[in-house]
């Protein structure tokens, strides 16, 4: 889960991270007002979930609370990559000698936390890791020792920091490894990081990201979540608990289990590649496959109109097959889906399940015994309804 640009700094600011003193505003009366207290020259910021807003004309500079007032109404409303502003973060403005990249991140390959960080930050990090990946420094940390001393120095030493600032770039980064560890933070940016007129340490901009997993014991985060940027189908599948992931192909698969569920994309994709055909989504349907779930996910996977069969990929361990197939038929009366739906029930249960599928006689109902059969079967309806 994505915070804004306001949220990850008032939250760094819980962890001794300076950060400028600035306020959210959701019109231009209110961006004027609070520019007006603070009486100078402030930034107008777009509070929306994308990078590079700076570039896109969301990030503007105003000489005092009038200026503010018209970039705030220019800013509001306006549409940054598909999404549109609905607030503006206004802080006052910084005089920026220096512009650092600091961030920490999960290597996987690693299994630890990384940090990176460079004196060249500022607005185009991704250009800079591309043409001199050599200008960021990079440090892993001991999950088990945590973040030493000696690491911050070594960082700004390899950096060519100036040595006045190493101080205040320790406690900083101490400050965002407690708070990317206690929040569960996939990722903890500071981009840029400044060094000021006044020679201080201030965090201008700031972007975490939450790990989903670790949300039901970070309540305080979890409350922050901002849904209007969010595709229809991946919030309906959240409050129906279903893991959902929209992909480009068309055929829908409902599965229970992560890895049956890739293993039934592969096999769409084996058998419909060489007909540019291929799985509609990812979709873990959990445990247990209610008829309220089994008919969430439906509803779900055709939300989507590329798809043009479902496949269900369904083994029974605990689920029974024909609580399952109790639960697709109700969902199938209630969604009265227009396309094809191969059925595969196996494991617990599997004949009384698949007995049930073919006492219903419904005609777009195919039913199969094996996934190589199902991917075959789905991949032929498809192509039947080109
Ligand atoms: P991003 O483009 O979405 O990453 O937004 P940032 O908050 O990083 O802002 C982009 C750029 O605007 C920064 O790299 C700075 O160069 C500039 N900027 C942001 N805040 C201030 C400020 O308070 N004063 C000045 N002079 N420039 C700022
Ligand atoms: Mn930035």
């Amino acid at each position: 889960m994505k915070l804004h640009e306001y949220q990850s700094k008032f939250l760094f600011r819980e962890f001794g991270i300076p950060i400028p003193n600035g306020q959210v505003a959701e019109t231009p009366d209110e961006a004027q007002a609070i520019a007006s207290q603070f009486g100078a020259a402030v930034v107008v910021k777009a509070q929306v979930h994308v990078g590079g807003r700076g570039k896109a004309g969301g990030v503007k500079l105003a000489r005092d609370a009038d200026e503010a007032r018209r970039h705030a109404a220019d800013i509001l409303g306006m549409d940054i990559k598909g999404l549109v502003v609905q607030q503006v973060l206004i802080d006052p403005g910084a005089d920026i000698q220096q512009e650092i990249y600091l961030a920490i991140t999960n290597d996987r390959g690693a299994g630890r936390p990384l940090i990176m960080s460079s004196m060249e930050g500022g607005m185009d990090i991704e250009e800079l890791n591309r043409s001199r990946p050599d200008a960021i420094i990079r440090e892993h940390i001991d999950p088990i020792l945590g973040l030493n001393d000696f690491q911050t120095t070594l960082i700004a030493s390899a950096m060519s920091m100036p040595r006045a600032h190493w101080r205040s770039f320790g406690k900083i980064l101490r400050g965002l490894y407690r708070c990317y560890i206690e929040s569960d933070a996939e990722l903890a940016e500071i981009n840029p990081l400044v060094i000021t007129g006044e020679g201080k340490l201030l965090a201008v901009d700031g972007k975490v990201i939450i790990d989903d997993n670790a949300l039901f014991r970070q309540p305080k985060l979890a409350a922050q979540r901002d849904t209007s940027g969010e595709p229809e189908s991946e919030r309906l599948a959240r409050e129906a608990g279903i893991t959902y992931i929209k992909l480009d192909g068309q055929i829908g698969c409902m599965v229970n289990g992560a890895g049956l569920a890739m293993t039934t994309m592969d096999m769409t994709k084996l058998y419909g590649d060489a007909d540019c055909i291929g799985p509609a989504n990812f979709l873990d349907i959990g445990g247990g496959a209610s008829p309220e779930q089994v008919a969430a996910a439906l509803r779900i996977i055709l939300s989507d109109e590329k798809v043009q069969c479902v496949l269900f990929n369904i083994f029974g361990g605990i689920t029974r097959c024909d609580e399952v197939a109790d639960g697709i038929l109700t969902a199938y009366n209630e969604v009265k889906p227009n396309v094809p739906m191969v059925i595969r029930l196996q494991g617990t249960n599997a004949s009384e399940g698949n007995a049930i599928i073919s006492q219903a006689q419904i005609p777009t109902i195919i039913s199969a015994d094996t996934l190589t059969q199902a991917a075959q079967l789905a991949v032929a309806a498809v192509k039947e309804r080109a």
